[in-house]
């Protein structure tokens, strides 16, 4: 208002000078009729004024449309100035606007996780690319998303105002969502992530938990036993002393193997690969040497093929893997038996071969020999001093190394382990 009134002030007092002005002129020039003065004075004043107005609103109207206006005397140059730094003001303003949304955008399509917002009436508001692919595919309305749980707890978030948290399970394709909902003034926000190896490896985590606590509680019970029989044995039975004391080494000794061998597995999970350059023939030939009277003991032939073979890697590693096969091709193999180990190379990698003509593995057995605690014949093994953990360190070393390792077997006939290993490579870091 402030700005108007000025305009219509500045706009009369040019009127008011132009007619004085105008008049004093007419009558200097010696018009003597004051009428005609008086008119051609309001006449030369209106259209002064007018022009001024027009000059006035055109250069507004430019201040406004943001180019650069002409120069106005006083305040209407301050006015005009006051509206073109608004207006470039605002433009800056729905530019930053602009530049803050497009970043959103770019950062929610690269989020890891899905993320749906969807309003009271149902309406998905917005879906990035995870949200597509894990929901089921792009849905305009909250029905169309799946799996149905997912629908049921954004209902119960907007009925209820507040958060939700909930693993559900997709079935098509498989998989376990874990999904966050939460109240958002009239929208609720679902972040969608896919858990489905992350609740995989916490499952194996409690099996191998349950698993190693029944191993750990085997040789304590006979140890308990043992131990009972043999309070009674020096009492009544001295000459069965022996034999009860044996029995609780025997437990002891099962006892330790299994802590030490889930002392290794652990430290092959947690701790980093120490690299160096290994020779694999020297290695392998150390450990036969280790194996030598024990395969003796049990009447085994204990052959030794070595050619040269260079890998990266642990030392202390290779030869714990090593080690595990053989003393399972001695354990498997009955006297009279035959285990060689072999070590040679190509251009690209080393192999390690442990091949016996023990008492082979059946095939449904072959794919799972790997997995922890897994046995054929639980008895025999516990019986030769095995833990059910030896290949699944030898798999877990190999692994760690970049390499493979593989089995073929023929039930009574024997056994060949190969391990395959890269001769030059990088750390794989845990
Ligand atoms: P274990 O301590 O029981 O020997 P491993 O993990 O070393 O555990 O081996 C898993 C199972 O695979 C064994 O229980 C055994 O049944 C089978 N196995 C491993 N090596 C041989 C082999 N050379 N010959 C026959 N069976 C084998």
């Amino acid at each position: 208002m402030a700005d108007r009134s000025t305009l219509t002030a500045w706009a009369v007092a040019r009127f008011v000078v132009v007619y004085l002005v105008g008049s004093s002129l007419l009558l200097v020039l010696g018009v003597d009729t004051l009428w005609m003065a008086v008119l051609l004075a309001g006449a030369v004043g209106g259209i002064t004024v007018w022009w001024s107005l027009r000059g006035a609103v055109r250069a507004l109207d430019a201040a406004a449309s943001g180019r650069p206006s002409r120069r106005l005397p006083g305040d209407l140059d301050r006015i005009a100035r006051g509206i073109e730094d608004r207006i470039g003001e605002l433009e800056r303003r729905s530019q930053e606007a602009e530049q803050s949304l497009a970043l959103l955008e770019e950062v929610l399509a690269r989020f890891p996780h899905g993320v749906v917002v969807v309003d009271r009436d149902e309406q998905v508001i917005y879906m990035n690319p995870v949200a597509v692919t894990l929901a089921g595919g792009e849905s305009a309305h909250l029905s169309g998303l799946t799996p149905h749980r997912l629908q049921t707890l954004i209902r119960q978030v907007v009925s209820e105002g507040a958060p939700r948290t909930e693993d559900v399970e997709q079935v098509s394709p498989q998989a376990v969502l874990s999904v966050s909902a939460i109240p958002a003034g009239r929208h609720v926000v679902a972040v969608v992530t896919d858990v489905t190896e992350q609740r995989r490896v916490e499952q194996m985590r409690r099996d191998f938990v349950a698993d190693a606590s029944h191993e750990l509680k085997t040789p304590l019970a006979s140890i308990t036993a043992s131990l009972e029989a043999l309070r009674i044995a020096l009492n009544r039975r001295p000459d069965r002393v022996e034999e009860f004391v044996s029995r609780v080494e025997a437990g002891v000794g099962q006892l330790a193997r299994i802590v030490e061998d889930l002392l290794d597995l652990s430290r092959l999970e947690s701790s980093h690969l120490e690299m160096t350059r290994v020779d694999l023939a020297r290695l392998v030939g150390e450990e036969a040497a280790r194996f030598a009277s024990k395969a003796e003991a049990a009447g085994i032939e204990l052959v030794v093929e070595l050619n040269p073979a260079e890998v990266d890697g642990s030392p202390r590693d290779l030869a714990l893997a090593i080690r595990n096969l053989c003393d399972n091709a001695i354990r498997y193999t009955d006297s009279g038996g035959k285990v060689v180990l072999r070590v040679y190379s190509d251009a690209d990698r080393a192999v390690v071969e442990v091949a016996d003509n023990g008492i082979g593995i059946p095939r449904r057995a072959l794919s799972r020999v790997f997995e922890r605690f897994y046995r054929v014949d639980s008895a025999r093994s516990r019986a030769t001093g095995g833990t059910g953990l030896g290949l699944a360190i030898v798999k877990h070393v190999v692994q760690r190394h970049g390499g493979t390792v593989t089995v073929e077997s023929e039930l009574g006939a024997g056994s060949t382990f190969r391990v395959s290993l890269p001769r030059n490579q990088t750390p794989s870091g845990n």
